[in-house]
């Protein structure tokens, strides 16, 4: 059922997230929309995501699209969404993408074994039916036709600066060093953020 690209994608965000779910699945369909309308998994930071959660799907987003924590090319608003926007900045291109609220999980049953799994008090049993229909789940998502799973609007991109790099300023209280943006002063003397907190609560 599934094509070979798709299996392939798959295997790629297992091995990066740890386990297949419904939620990587959601995160595969999102980014083979970005890879095909906007371009090639980013290299560098020609590619943008603004993600809306932080959830299993945005690390597909990030072994797929090449949108990843660390490039700063991944930015996470904490919304609560699944909304996902990317921006190709060489072609000037956005696409907020969405997800039909029919896809996510509504199914009763999996979402008590769900909560019993997480909270550690579901059976042997349990944990293995939770496990099938979660896998079961997972392989629907990804057998969804497009336009029961996704809502795709071109949007105007939003400009965004690249990831600067800035100078790092040592903390005098500490000793560690931190990003220069990050440096907070008191008494006039460069404080990272941690000890700023500390020296600043009030008890
Ligand atoms: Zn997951
Ligand atoms: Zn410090």
């Amino acid at each position: 059922m599934i094509s070979k690209d798709t299996e392939f994608m798959l295997k790629k965000s297992i091995s990066f997230h740890g386990h297949q779910c419904p939620g990587l699945a959601m995160g595969i369909r999102v980014s083979q929309v970005a890879l095909r309308e906007l371009g090639k998994p980013s290299k560098d930071e020609e590619m943008v995501a603004i993600v809306e959660n932080n959830s299993c799907g945005v690390d597909a987003i990030q072994a797929l699209v090449g949108c990843t924590f660390g490039k700063g090319n991944l930015i996470f608003n904490d919304f609560g969404k699944y909304v996902y926007t990317f921006m190709n900045r060489e072609t000037n291109r956005s696409l907020r993408i969405s997800i039909k609220k029919e896809a996510v999980i509504t199914d009763k049953r999996h979402l008590e074994l769900f909560t019993r799994v997480k909270e550690k008090t579901a059976s042997q049993d349990e944990i293995g039916e939770f496990k099938q229909l979660h896998i079961k789940k997972s392989n629907e998502i990804l057998n969804l036709p497009e336009e029961d799973l996704l809502i795709i609007k071109e949007v105007i991109p939003e400009p965004l600066p690249m990831a600067l790099i800035h100078e790092s300023v040592e903390c005098v209280r500490c000793g560690e060093s931190a990003m220069e943006t990050r440096i907070r002063l008191l008494n006039g003397e460069p404080h990272c953020i941690p000890c700023f907190n500390e020296l600043t609560e009030t008890v």
